[in-house]
């Protein structure tokens, strides 16, 4: 398509989050004029910062992983994601401990050292095993790459072409239509492993009785490197939507999509916030596709929702703190499990309820990777805790007492594995599943997009183009899986079919140009 055409092509990305912000960044890389609107007063969306007692803590995703990802993404925008963002990787990828155990067990960067610390922890046959766990999820991983993650929505008979018989046996031998909790059952005969692996299911949100034993292919992902990231996740955000200006996307924060204009069974534009309209060729969004079907983008834009994909992901409960820590030898990621692993599930999926017995995840920001060396922090340190919640927030609000007492659950099961934290309340700012869904409209609270359960949810996610001409799709509840990568993922994938659309229409109005006949541009339709 020629230049100029595509300067005249006006595209709005609606949502700020990591999809949108990649979107918005590599269709200005080709070209595009592109306008960002985003309701809150900065990017990120979940990638998001807060204050608390004077410190910038991250409160939402803190495991940096798949960096390829944002090499590629950085590589297509003309610069190099370590020209634009500190990276450090980290040694130490978890520290984990369980209720009233004085052992410890360490998750390293290299498999090796894994293997020898679990050898110690739980028997040399376990530290044997857990090698051979690593090569099948590499296995799984190398299989399931490309129409997992690099595709936008593959179909089981293209993935069944693309695997080959061979691949398809190989899949098939390594047992993938099972459940991840069954598959773990092979692998590991300690309990504390098999419950310690069963919790990559919840990277994507999803209950390890209940998703596909494939996402084993998560601890080959935490194998290829965990980082941590200079000035905190959210600095990600920040690097994205820099390079986005530089790039010339017009950033409008603190400006809410109202509605989606549609015309003549296309779309043509958006309402903003204040009644103001913009005209658009295309229309990227961000938001929760759930938020379409819900119509609080206009009773236009309903028929565009895609099928509803199942049950929502996980929600939680976090604490972003500054507080002082004692008794126990954080890392930066840590893990706090409890002793009935399956009642967690069950609460949350079952029960729609708070988890009696919740596993409970920190994250020392002022440890590992370029913090201090590697040397405790003094004094009050930044934290994030977490504990898996129902993603009810549009159904209900959890009342003051359940979430309290559900704190008070989550702080005895820290001291009983040896960390003490008497926060004081300025030092402390919770974020329940209704805060999450008012943050993100039609979520429910759900961080991920749809749960990952069954070995189909690979094939109902969203596609990229809606079913609505010049509407494209992006974000975590378009392509569900482990978060941040998988979301900017969705942005490239939003911004090729995009262009994709773009130069065969071009090559077909060419086509019907040359016969006589021309139509009138959308941008000009919607700004009337
Ligand atoms: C507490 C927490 C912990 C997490 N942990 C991890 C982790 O460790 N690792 C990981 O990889 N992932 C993690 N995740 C998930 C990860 O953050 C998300 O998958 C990812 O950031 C989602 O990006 P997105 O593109 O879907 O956009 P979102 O982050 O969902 O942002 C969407 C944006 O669209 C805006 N928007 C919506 N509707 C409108 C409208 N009508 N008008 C204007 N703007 C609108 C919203 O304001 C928002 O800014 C975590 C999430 C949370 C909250």
């Amino acid at each position: 398509m020629a230049e100029q055409a595509r300067r005249e092509h006006h595209v709005v990305v609606v949502g700020a989050g990591v999809g949108g912000l990649v979107a918005a960044l590599l269709l200005a890389c080709r070209g595009l004029r592109v306008t960002l609107v985003e309701a809150q007063e900065h990017p990120g969306g979940k990638l998001r910062q807060l204050l608390v007692d004077g410190a910038a803590i991250d409160a939402g995703p803190t495991v940096f992983t798949m960096r390829w990802v944002f090499d590629e993404i950085f590589d297509a925008a003309g610069s190099t994601l370590d020209a634009e963002l500190a990276l450090h990787p980290l040694l130490v990828l978890a520290r984990h401990a369980w209720r009233g155990h004085d052992a410890r067990l360490d998750l390293h960067a290299d498999a090796n050292d894994s293997a020898d610390a679990i050898a110690a922890f739980a028997g040399p046959d376990e530290g044997r095993r857990y090698l051979a766990f690593c090569a099948e999820a590499r296995e799984v991983y190398r299989r399931l790459e490309g129409p997992h993650i690099r595709s936008a929505r593959p179909s089981l008979p293209q993935m069944i072409a693309d695997l080959g018989p061979g691949g398809l046996k190989r899949l098939a031998g390594l047992g993938p239509l099972a459940t991840l909790w069954k598959s773990l059952g092979r692998h590991f005969r300690d309990p504390r492993l098999r419950q310690l692996f069963a919790r990559y299911a919840t990277y994507c949100g999803a209950s390890p009785w209940a998703a596909p034993a494939t996402l084993m292919l998560v601890a080959h992902v935490e194998q290829q490197g965990v980082w941590s990231v200079g000035g905190g996740m959210h600095a990600l955000a920040g690097a994205l939507a820099g390079l986005a200006a530089r790039r010339g996307v017009v950033q409008r924060f603190g400006t809410r999509c109202e509605r989606l204009l549609v015309q003549g069974g296309r779309i043509a534009g958006v309402q903003l916030t204040g009644g103001e309209r913009l005209a658009a060729d295309a229309v990227v969004f961000n938001g929760d596709v759930a938020a379409l079907a819900a119509g609080l983008l206009g009773e236009d834009a309903r028929p565009a929702a895609p099928a509803a994909a199942g049950a929502r992901s996980l929600s939680a409960i976090t604490w972003a703190l500054h507080a002082a820590t004692e008794g126990f030898p954080l890392e930066r990621h840590n893990v706090f499990f409890d002793d009935d692993y399956k009642s967690e599930f069950d609460d949350i999926f079952r029960r729609r309820r708070l988890p009696r017995q919740g596993t409970v995840y920190v994250c020392a920001q002022d440890r590992g990777g370029e913090a201090r060396g590697g040397q405790a922090p003094r004094g009050r340190e930044r934290l994030l805790a977490l504990v898996n919640a129902p993603a009810e927030g549009d159904r209900r609000s959890f009342a003051d007492e359940e979430t309290e007492a559900c704190e008070r659950r989550a702080l005895a099961l820290l001291a009983d594995c040896g960390l003490r934290l008497a926060p004081k309340p300025r030092q402390v700012q919770r974020c329940t599943p209704a805060d999450f869904e008012r943050l993100f409209p039609a979520s429910g609270g759900a961080l991920y997009g749809p749960a990952t359960h069954g070995w189909m949810a690979l094939f109902k996610r969203a596609a990229s183009a809606s079913r609505l001409p010049g509407l494209y799709l992006a974000g975590g509840s378009v392509h569900p899986g482990p978060g941040v990568p998988m979301a900017a993922m969705s942005g490239r994938l939003a911004a090729e079919t995009l262009l994709a659309h773009l130069d065969s229409t071009s090559r077909s109005r060419r086509v019907v140009i040359a016969g006589g006949t021309s139509t009138p541009s959308p941008t000009r339709a919607a700004s009337g």
